[in-house]
């Protein structure tokens, strides 16, 4: 049979598949139930505010995407390196002394962990390269606590509310080797949006593949052997290979010996005001005590790092919990805003409400990270890429992509 590949999914993995390919001169369609590409990837825009589905940041030393982006053209706008912690009732700057020297008293001395700590943190940061470690795995609590010996209110206040935020863990058992990758993206680049939102992202991937190699609106609802799909309406299309690109759980429902992780889950409640509650570029972390699952875990005013995320003379603010209450949004949106008006006072009343994300499928749980490549051949003869199979990350969806392309390259 003459080479054409079908990639179900147009996330970040199937369209890195599709760009792989593209270089190798491998036919190929892709094909999304959704109506534009970009899975969890996409921003609405709402009254001319870009509000990202769910709170996401893109690392600019992710390996993968600087091979694949033009970060020029993404326009990208970073946040301040280092946090705002909110601890005891005050807001105190944790920041990068080496990026920001002009910082080093204030995050010295501003009560979040102790001298040690911030020692320990400077030492961490040269040892880490973004390398994932291939040695003992273990949880990043069991790291922080054993291996680096951080105290008990470091770890509470600042690595809980932001490690937390991006592995969407609020205990940290996630793998030791997420963590050293990570950390190592943050020492080694700039945490930053798109200025015209995280679609951005995908959206440049996709305008570099032939429009017709795209079919939205396309779900596929059965695989036959490993060469034909067919679709909702009744489509079928046939290939040399499948791709399964579809995030875990859409997977298994196609192919039962697919691989699933399970999810963690994020909400996200967007809010416009004509005054930002803080004016800086910063990721304002929850480090109270006090706080309890499903409480604020992060603010961020986008229109402060990006200003095209809100009209001229508005803001967009961000507000994320770790989880998905079971009460329903309106219940939640009005805790986080008690909340906040606790540290912004009056104003908060102010704030009016554009969206909520209610993400229970948000990124695959990575208690334990595989050494091997971040594909799979399923028995069935299909291959299967995503996140799930890598790091949940932006890097780990493009890397998978770029596997699946070798590997078929290889078959071929
Ligand atoms: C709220 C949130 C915050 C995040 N924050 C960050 C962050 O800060 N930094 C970071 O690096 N990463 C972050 N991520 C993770 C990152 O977005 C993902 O790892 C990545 O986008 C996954 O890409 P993927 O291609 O593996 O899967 P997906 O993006 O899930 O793509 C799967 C595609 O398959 C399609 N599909 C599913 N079933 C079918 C079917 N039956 N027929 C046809 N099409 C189908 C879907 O429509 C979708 O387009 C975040 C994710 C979320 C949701």
């Amino acid at each position: 049979m003459t080479p054409h590949v079908l990639i179900i999914g147009a996330g970040l993995s199937g369209l890195n598949c599709a760009l792989e390919l593209q270089k190798k001169d491998i036919p190929f369609t892709i094909l999304d139930s959704s109506d534009a590409v970009g899975g969890r990837i996409r921003t609405d825009n709402i009254d001319g505010f870009r509000l990202d589905r769910g709170f996401q940041i893109f690392l600019t030393a992710y390996p993968e995407a600087r091979a694949v982006l033009d970060y020029d053209e993404l326009n990208l706008h970073s946040f301040r390196p280092g946090a705002m912690v909110r601890l005891n009732g005050k807001f105190r700057l944790l920041s990068d002394p080496l990026r920001r020297p002009q910082d080093v008293f204030s995050t010295l001395f501003s009560g979040v962990g102790t001298l040690r700590d911030k020692l320990k943190v400077a030492m961490m940061r040269r040892t880490q390269d973004g390398s994932m470690s291939t040695g003992p795995e273990t949880s990043i609590m069991e790291k922080l606590q054993t291996t680096w010996g951080f105290s008990a209110g470091m770890i509470d206040s600042f690595f809980k509310p932001f490690l937390g935020g991006i592995t969407l863990d609020e205990n940290l058992g996630t793998s030791s080797r997420f963590f050293d990758f990570v950390m190592g993206m943050f020492t080694k680049g700039k945490a930053s949006f798109p200025a015209g939102g995280m679609q951005a992202i995908p959206e440049q991937m996709a305008a570099k593949l032939p429009a017709e190699s795209i079919i939205l609106k396309a779900r596929v609802t059965a695989i036959n052997g490993s060469h034909e799909v067919i679709l909702e309406d009744g489509r079928r299309f046939e290939g040399s290979h499948v791709v399964l690109a579809t995030g875990m759980t859409d997977a298994l429902a196609l192919d039962p010996g697919a691989t699933e992780r399970t999810w963690n889950g994020t909400t996200c409640h967007y809010f416009a005001a004509d005054a930002a509650p803080f004016n800086e570029p910063v990721l304002l972390l929850n480090g109270e005590p006090g706080r309890s699952s499903g409480s604020i875990n992060s603010i961020v005013v986008p229109s402060n790092v990006a200003p095209g995320y809100a009209p001229k003379g508005q803001h967009l603010i961000c507000l994320s919990s770790i989880g998905v209450d079971e009460s329903d949004a309106s219940k939640h949106r009005e805790r986080v805003l008690t909340e906040a008006a606790s540290w912004f006072g009056d104003e908060v009343s102010t704030w009016r409400h554009l969206q909520t994300y209610r993400i229970t499928h948000a990124l695959p749980r990575m208690d334990t990270l595989p050494d091997s490549p971040p594909i799979r051949v399923l028995d069935s003869g299909i291959i299967q890429c995503g996140d799930h199979l890598s790091t949940s990350s932006i890097n780990g969806a493009l890397a998978s992509g770029r596997h699946a392309a070798d590997h078929l390259q290889q078959t071929l």
